[in-house]
C-alpha cells in the first residue's frame, strides 16, 4: 500500500483486450450460476433448508444462486458470535485491522472482472456500471483503511503543565448490523460492512435479498484476507424475521443501513426504543432515497445539459438514489434541451447486459417493474409522454427510458422516488424559480446545475440544499474520497460514505486525564 489514495481506475472497454478479458469473466461466472451458498456465523458455514433464490433480472429463469436463509435463531447465534469476536478484534491495532482491508482490496483487484461479472448476472448491471461498482468497493477498502490509520492516535487536546496530561482517543462501539442495498450490491455492501469493522467493531451483514451471491463472494475474500472468524457474520434473511429482531436487540450498538425510505424510517424509529437490558443509545447511519434535480440555466452549455440529464437519468436504468428524475429548465432553453434529450434517449439500447452494446439492462425485479409501470401511468396523466413508456417482462424486467414533459413541480412524478428510468421535465421562468423547484421535495441527496453564470453557481452553492451538489456535470457517480456521499432531509443522516468523517460514526471518543 502506498500512503497516497487514488481511486481505482475504470476499465476502458473500447480496448479489445479488456473486452476479451471481461467476456472471459462472464463465461467463468456463467459456469458458477445455480450454486448453493451458506450463511456464515462465527466462521462456520451453515447450509439451511430455507433458501433465498437469487435470479438474473435479465432472464428470470436463470438462477444465480440458492443462498441459505438465516432464521431468528441464527440471527441470535450470529449476534453472540459477533459479541465474542468483538472482545479480541477491538484489541487489534489499527495497522493490523487496516492491513486486512488492503489485502482484501488487492485480492479483489486481481479478480476484478469476475466480481463485475457477478454484478452483470445478479444485479443486471451493464459492463461499465458493474466495473464502477467493483472499483468503488475496492476504493472503500483502500480509503477506510487509510482513514483508520489517520485516527489511530486520536486528536491532540490541551494539557495543563504540572497539573495533568490529557489524551483524546477513539474506541469502537460494539456489535452492529449492516443492512445493504441491491443497487450497489458490491460497493455499498462492502463499504457499509467494512467501515465499522476497520474501526474495531464486529458486524452482522444482512445483504439485500435480490443480491446475496455477490455478498457471499465478498465474505470469501474477507476470509482469504485473514479477517478473524465472527468479525463479519453473513446472515441473509427477511426484514420482518431477522431485520427487526437485530435492530431491536439490546446488545446492538449501531445500525448501518442503505435502502428505501420506508425501511429507513422504520429502522430509525425502532432503534430509538430502549429495550430491557440495553445499556446504550443505538447509533444509526441511514441513507435512503432521493428525488434529484438537474437545473439548466438560460446561459448554459446545452450539450453538457443534455449529456448530464441522459446519463444521470438512465445510467443503470435510473436505479441510483443519486439518479436525475427531475430536469428543471429555464424557459428560454426548455424546448431545445427537451428536444435534444428526447433525441439522445431514442438512441439508447435496452437489453441483456451481458451484451456490451446494450446501454441499459433490466430493473431489479417484478416489484420494481410494477412500480415503474405504475409511475408511467401516473406520468401519463400528469405530463406529456415524449419517449419510452413501454416495458417487457416476459424474459427479464426491461423498461425503456422514459421522458415526460411539462410536469408541474408539485406533481407526484416530481415528488416521489421512482427508482427507474423515468425523468420528468418542468419549466422555470427565471433563476429564482429554478432553485425554488429544485428545493421543493422532502429529499436532499444530489443535484446539479448547468450554467455559465458564475453568480448563479455561487447562489446554488449556498441555496441548492442537497448533500452532493455538482456544477456543470451529471449528478451521479460520486467517487470514494473525492465526493463523500450522503444526503439531507429525508434522504438520510448524511453519513458521507467515502468521506473523512465517516468512521467517526462507528467510534466513540474517550478523554483520559492523568493528574501529575
Ligand atoms: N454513490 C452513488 C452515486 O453517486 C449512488 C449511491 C446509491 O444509489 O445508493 O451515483
Amino acid at each position: 500500500m502506498t500512503w497516497d489514495y487514488k481511486h481505482e481506475p475504470f476499465t476502458d472497454f473500447s480496448d479489445s483486450t479488456n473486452q476479451a478479458a471481461f467476456k472471459e469473466a462472464l463465461a467463468l461466472v456463467k459456469k458458477e450460476l445455480g450454486k448453493e451458498y451458506p450463511i456464515v456465523i462465527g466462521g462456520k458455514k451453515i447450509f439451511t433448508e430455507d433458501k433465498i433464490v437469487s435470479e438474473n433480472p435479465s432472464n428470470h429463469k436463470e438462477i444465480v444462486g440458492y443462498v441459505s436463509k438465516a432464521s431468528r435463531d441464527h440471527a441470535e447465534q450470529a449476534h453472540e458470535a459477533a459479541q465474542e469476536a468483538f472482545k479480541t478484534w477491538k484489541t487489534w491495532s489499527a495497522e493490523s485491522r487496516s492491513a486486512i482491508l488492503f489485502r482484501a482490496a488487492g485480492l479483489i483487484r486481481k479478480r476484478k472482472h469476475e466480481f463485475s461479472a457477478y454484478l452483470v448476472y445478479e444485479a443486471g448491471k451493464p459492463w461499465k456500471e458493474a466495473d464502477a461498482d467493483t472499483a468503488e468497493g475496492i476504493d472503500f477498502l483502500e480509503y477506510y483503511g487509510r482513514q483508520m490509520l489517520s485516527l489511530k492516535d486520536g486528536v491532540k487536546i490541551h494539557s495543563r503543565e504540572q497539573v495533568e496530561h490529557n489524551q483524546y482517543n477513539y474506541i469502537p462501539l460494539g456489535v452492529g448490523v449492516t443492512i445493504s442495498p441491491w443497487n450497489f450490491a458490491f460497493a455499498i455492501m462492502a463499504g457499509t460492512t467494512i467501515a465499522p469493522v476497520v474501526a474495531g467493531n464486529t458486524v452482522l451483514l444482512k445483504p439485500a435479498s435480490t443480491t446475496p451471491v455477490i455478498a457471499y463472494k465478498f465474505m470469501e475474500i474477507l476470509e482469504e484476507a485473514g479477517l478473524p472468524a465472527g468479525v463479519v457474520n453473513f446472515i441473509p434473511g427477511s426484514g420482518s424475521e431477522i431485520g427487526d429482531y437485530l435492530v431491536d436487540h439490546p446488545k446492538t450498538a449501531f445500525v448501518n443501513f442503505t435502502g428505501s425510505k420506508d425501511v429507513g424510517v422504520r429502522i430509525y424509529e425502532r432503534a430509538a426504543k430502549v429495550h430491557p437490558g440495553q445499556k446504550w443509545f443505538k447509533r444509526v447511519a441511514i441513507e435512503m432515497g432521493g428525488k434529484d434535480t438537474i437545473i439548466v440555466d438560460n446561459d448554459s452549455n446545452i450539450e453538457t445539459a443534455v449529456q448530464s440529464i441522459v446519463q444521470s437519468a438512465f445510467g443503470f436504468s435510473g436505479q441510483k438514489c443519486s439518479a436525475c428524475s427531475r430536469a428543471v429548465i429555464h424557459e428560454d432553453v426548455y424546448d431545445e434541451v427537451l428536444e435534444k434529450v428526447v433525441a439522445e434517449t431514442e438512441k439508447l439500447t435496452v437489453g441483456d447486459p451481458t451484451d456490451y452494446t446494450n446501454y441499459m439492462g433490466p430493473v431489479n425485479d417484478q416489484a420494481a417493474f410494477d412500480k415503474v409501470k405504475q409511475y408511467i401511468e401516473i406520468g401519463s396523466s400528469e405530463g406529456k409522454l415524449m419517449v419510452g413508456g413501454t416495458g417487457d417482462n416476459s424474459t427479464g424486467y426491461f423498461v425503456n427510458p422514459t421522458v415526460f414533459a411539462d410536469v408541474a413541480p408539485d406533481a407526484r412524478l416530481m415528488q416521489e422516488e421512482i427508482f427507474g428510468p423515468v425523468v420528468a421535465f418542468s419549466k422555470a421562468k427565471d433563476f429564482d424559480h429554478l432553485l425554488e423547484i429544485a428545493n421543493n421535495t422532502e429529499y436532499g441527496l444530489t443535484g446539479a446545475i448547468i450554467s455559465n453564470n458564475r453568480e448563479h453557481l455561487e447562489r446554488a452553492r449556498h441555496e441548492f440544499h442537497v448533500g452532493n451538489l455538482y456544477f456543470n456535470r451529471s449528478c451521479t457517480g460520486a467517487i470514494v474520497g473525492y465526493q463523500p456521499f450522503g444526503g439531507f432531509n429525508m434522504s438520510g443522516t448524511d453519513s458521507k460514505a467515502g468521506g473523512p468523517d465517516h468512521l467517526l460514526l462507528f467510534l466513540q471518543p474517550k478523554t483520559v486525564s492523568d493528574a501529575l
